[in-house]
């Protein structure tokens, strides 16, 4: 009954309505524990994905329930609009200005990722346009970047699908190349490249004229298009750039915020510091919605000089999600999750690289954003066909053998679970990902 009233009832977020159909109807998942979840049928799922990369500490957090609940019965709501705001949103706002990398910093409130980009692309150019260049207002991303959906993130995110039939787009929106050292655009190897990933930076600001140009924006670690990491040149080299120009760092850590990449921010891997920063997911490892950004005290300026900053959202600083965010996060101290997410990312990689299987081309990633790269030939690193859908088909047999596993762009595994993952979990993961793979190549090698 529940999948039939799904079907006549409910619009999925970007879900194949032919998968669901060929499925019997969506997969319904009612409860969960720690890393596991459960289907209303009662089997119990191993979790790769961490939700979507956002539960760090685990479902089922007392501490977190407590909090929200509390701060619910004093006050499940206040404004932040016209000079209001409560004892949590300042609290909070403190806390994460003193944990940024960015200088001086600023605390903007959201509801989520979406919000968060929207929020950082409007001040970028209200900077510019408060300090008298109103026409440096371009903003360049990158190929395989996904921001989110609302219109502003939307025209960020450059993945198939995401523009089609919602055009137009907002206008002044870019798309530069970016790095990916397996399938390196430039055919270079890293070590002996010259970083043309970066260089492609440079040359699109320089195409578009710097004085155009307000910012430049990526996430730290890309994740949906397929938990790619950069080689360790890039963001040094890319800030460099966008001081020379005056174009602002944007740094997307919607994903890799609040200790998902090893340290609390992507960024911080790399020793950079970028001038806004999107943040949301990890901020309450999704227990309630909530996003910020920060931005630098030289964006602030010139908006406390001008007086006003004429946007918001009603859920701006909501206080339960404010009490649920303390909460979390001390969880995420007290238990070490930053550090448990850089050793367990990489116990977790050497395990799945031990497997014998010969379609598993690279096994990449940075604390817990980990792809496995599957390939039709790992010699050549050619990939699969497109019509095959070689990782769609694995993940399909994953849900079979008790894992929800995510196939990301190109034919990629996400593996991010929860920050809380055991040994023992991760040895029963990686032996339900090796049956899984295992039984989608013999069945493509069957079929070819
Ligand atoms: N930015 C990045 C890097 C994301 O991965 C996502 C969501 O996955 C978003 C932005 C959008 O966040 P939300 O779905 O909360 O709007």
């Amino acid at each position: 009954q529940m999948k039939e009233d799904d079907f006549s009832y409910h619009l999925h977020p970007t879900s194949s309505i032919p998968d669901m159909e060929a499925w019997g109807g969506p997969r319904i998942i009612s409860e969960g524990e720690g890393v596991r979840v459960k289907s209303v049928e009662g089997k119990t799922y191993i979790d790769c994905g961490a939700g979507l990369w956002l539960n760090n500490v685990g479902t089922g957090r007392k501490e977190i329930v407590e909090a929200a609940s509390k701060q619910m019965e004093k006050l499940h709501y206040f404004q932040s609009f016209n000079g209001y705001t409560h004892p949590l949103a300042i609290e909070v706002a403190k806390k994460f200005a003193k944990m940024v990398p960015v200088e001086n910093a600023r605390i903007f409130f959201t509801s989520g990722g979406s919000e968060s980009n929207d929020s950082a692309y409007k001040l970028a150019r209200l900077y510019f346009n408060l300090t008298g260049r109103p026409e440096k207002n371009q903003i360049i991303c990158r190929t395989k970047a996904y921001h989110g959906v609302a219109y502003g993130a939307t025209s960020a995110t450059s993945l198939p699908g995401f523009w089609d039939g919602f055009r137009p787009l907002v206008p002044g929106f870019h798309h530069t190349d970016h790095p990916h050292c397996y399938f390196c655009a430039w055919g270079k190897e890293e070590g002996s490249c010259d970083y043309e990933c970066a260089k492609a930076v440079e040359e699109k600001i320089l195409e578009i004229g710097p004085e155009k140009v307000a910012g430049f924006s990526a996430e730290p670690v890309i994740g949906t298009g397929g938990a790619i990491v950069p080689p360790n040149g890039y963001y040094p080299r890319v800030r460099e750039i966008c001081n020379k120009y005056d174009v602002l760092l944007i740094a997307d850590e919607v994903i890799c915020g609040f200790g998902r990449t090893g340290k609390n921010f992507g960024i911080e891997n790399w020793g950079v510091k970028p001038d806004l920063m999107m943040l949301a997911k990890g901020i309450t490892s999704g227990y309630i919605p909530m996003g910020a950004v920060a931005l630098t005290g030289k964006i602030y300026e010139p908006i406390k000089k001008h007086g006003i900053f004429m946007h918001g959202y009603t859920y701006t600083g909501h206080p339960v999600a404010c009490a649920a965010a303390l909460a979390n996060l001390e969880i995420v101290e007290k238990e070490n999750l930053v550090e448990n997410a850089r050793i367990k990312g990489e116990i977790l990689r050497q395990k799945v690289r031990a497997l014998d299987l010969p379609c598993i081309g690279e096994v990449r990633g940075i604390g817990m954003i980990n792809g496995v790269q599957l390939v039709k030939n790992r010699e050549t690193r050619e990939k699969f066909a497109p019509s095959v859908g070689f990782a769609k088909r694995v993940s399909f047999l994953g849900w079979e053998n008790g894992l929800i596993l995510r196939p990301l762009i190109d034919d990629a595994l996400q593996l991010s679970p929860s920050l809380i993952i055991s040994e023992t979990e991760i040895d029963e993961l990686v032996e339900k990902l090796e049956t899984s793979i295992k039984q989608a190549w013999e069945e493509y090698l069957a079929n070819d």
